[in-house]
């Protein structure tokens, strides 16, 4: 069940402000409030998907389309096609995910080091 009461279902609908940095009629994309690189965008598609889960098995080939191509337009758009950048999407509970609308990172700016850190904190 999607949960219009996330953050950024808000954002979509308007009843929270958010500085987009691109829109078309598949996907917006605004900064993480949180950065943890000198570039760090959010892209989100406009059709309700909790997750990449989701919207791979339920999306339409446009919606998949569309939001892909917006990916690639928010990285032009940022100038990171030639320095490079790392697309990340977190999926449930061992990918991390926190926000339950589909998002996927672009870092950029720099040098990003290691892919993946796994935790390895013990369980309480
Ligand atoms: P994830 O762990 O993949 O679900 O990432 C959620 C991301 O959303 C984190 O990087 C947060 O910093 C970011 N985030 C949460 N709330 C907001 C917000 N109000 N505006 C922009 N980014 C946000």
């Amino acid at each position: 069940m999607y949960d219009k009461s996330n953050i950024f279902a808000k954002f979509l609908s308007g009843e929270v402000p958010v500085k987009k940095i691109y829109e078309d009629e598949y996907a917006i994309a605004f900064n993480d409030i949180n950065p943890q690189a000198p570039v760090h965008v959010l892209v989100i598609p406009k059709g309700e998907y909790t997750s990449f889960e989701d919207f791979s098995a339920k999306a339409s080939d446009a919606e998949i389309a569309g939001y892909v191509r917006a990916i690639g337009k928010v990285s032009r758009q940022l100038e990171l096609d030639k320095s490079g950048y790392r697309l990340l999407v977190n999926m449930g509970a061992n990918g991390g995910q926190e926000v339950p609308h589909l998002h996927t990172h672009i870092f950029g700016g720099a040098k990003l080091g290691r892919m993946v850190t796994v935790d390895n904190t013990p369980k309480s």
